[in-house]
């Protein structure tokens, strides 16, 4: 009986009271059947987190709660986002437990890849992503702005898991390393492979939702993937100063062809003068902002005070660490 693997399955919920009823017992099918094969210790729990739900998800999540304390549950002070919410419910379990795999409450990420996951875990990898086999549940809209997202977002050199979103088991070790990650502007597939370790993938084939509505329209789709880009790399602004050396240089020359055709006559009056105004003002322009954008770009990325290594093994340096590998 492996006591040692205490899991926390960690879901937010926001507006769920349609989905919840009945994916709530398929978890619990899933974590009994892993205690009663001694693959997860009895104390192992379903967390759920209302992210300030203004429906009836929070009154089902209590209800829950007092018929099996398997199941447990957080509540937001109000809706903060899908990634806030997953983000308070690791916090909350990471001190509690060995091990966190986080999924969605609406079906869509395959429960049965949990055993996949934990096999992993048992054999040394603290990160485990559960990536998508295949996109064919998807519209053909977002199937292809997916793949423009990871296209540019690898593009700009920030490393992201290819068709992986936030079905992902992470060891209470991890957590608490991502726990020092003190940025407000967060976007956990990409800040996950930032803290290092040992990690490996399995696929699972992720189905319709169950019921109910996305949450994601394309306006949250496309602020995710702006908060994506720029919390995990200034690339843009260093292209902007780029574009403004391009710029500089095509007004240089707009100078010089301006200069000529006024001293070769082929010009209106005042138009020689305009252009060289014009053309230099906006490369100059262009290149300064870039430069004072980098800084700024900069700046922000200190702000974030993100630990610049993370000492993941020690010896006989009295460390209090808890030791969360089974
Ligand atoms: N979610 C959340 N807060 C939000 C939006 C979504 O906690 O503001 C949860 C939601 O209940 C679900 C998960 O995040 O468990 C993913 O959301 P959804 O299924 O709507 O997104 P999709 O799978 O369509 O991308
Ligand atoms: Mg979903």
């Amino acid at each position: 009986m492996n006591q040692d693997v205490l899991l926390w399955l960690v879901i937010p919920c926001y507006n769920e009271q349609e989905v919840l009823p009945v994916t709530a017992p398929l978890f619990m099918a899933k974590l009994k059947e892993l205690i009663s094969s001694g693959r997860i210790s009895d104390n192992s729990r379903i967390l759920f987190i209302n992210d300030g739900s203004s429906d009836d998800t929070w009154r089902i999540i209590t209800e829950l709660s007092s018929q099996d304390n398997h199941y447990s549950g957080i509540s937001l002070s109000r809706n903060r986002g899908h990634q806030n919410a997953l983000l308070a419910g690791l916090m909350e379990a990471k001190d509690k437990c060995s091990v966190t795999i986080s999924l969605d409450c609406d079906g869509q990420d395959d429960i049965n890849a949990v055993d996949e996951m934990l096999s992993e875990y048992t054999s040394g990898s603290e990160v485990v992503y559960g990536v998508r086999s295949d996109r064919e549940n998807d519209t053909w809209f977002k199937r292809n702005t997916a793949q423009m997202f990871y296209g540019i977002i690898r593009s700009m050199g920030a490393e992201v898991v290819y068709n992986h979103a936030d079905y992902r088991l992470i060891s209470a070790r991890v957590l608490n390393h991502l726990a020092e990650f003190r940025e407000v502007n967060i976007f956990l597939r990409g800040m996950i492979p930032l803290a290092g370790f040992k990690s490996s993938c399995v696929m699972y084939s992720r189905k319709k939702r169950i019921a109910g509505e996305t949450h994601y329209p394309l306006s949250k789709m496309l602020s995710l993937a702006f908060d994506g880009i720029t919390s995990l790399t200034i690339k843009p602004i260093t292209l902007i100063a780029s574009l403004g050396i391009i710029a500089g240089l095509v007004g240089l020359a707009g100078i010089i062809w301006a200069l000529v055709a006024a001293l070769t006559g082929y010009n209106v009056t005042g138009w020689a003068s305009t252009m060289c105004v014009v053309c230099f003002l906006g490369g100059i322009q262009l290149l300064s902002l870039g430069i004072i954008g980098e800084y700024v770009g900069k700046t922000y990325m200190e702000s974030k005070h993100r630990p610049r290594y993370i000492v993941s093994e020690s010896v006989n340096v009295n460390s209090e660490r808890r030791v969360s590998l089974s």
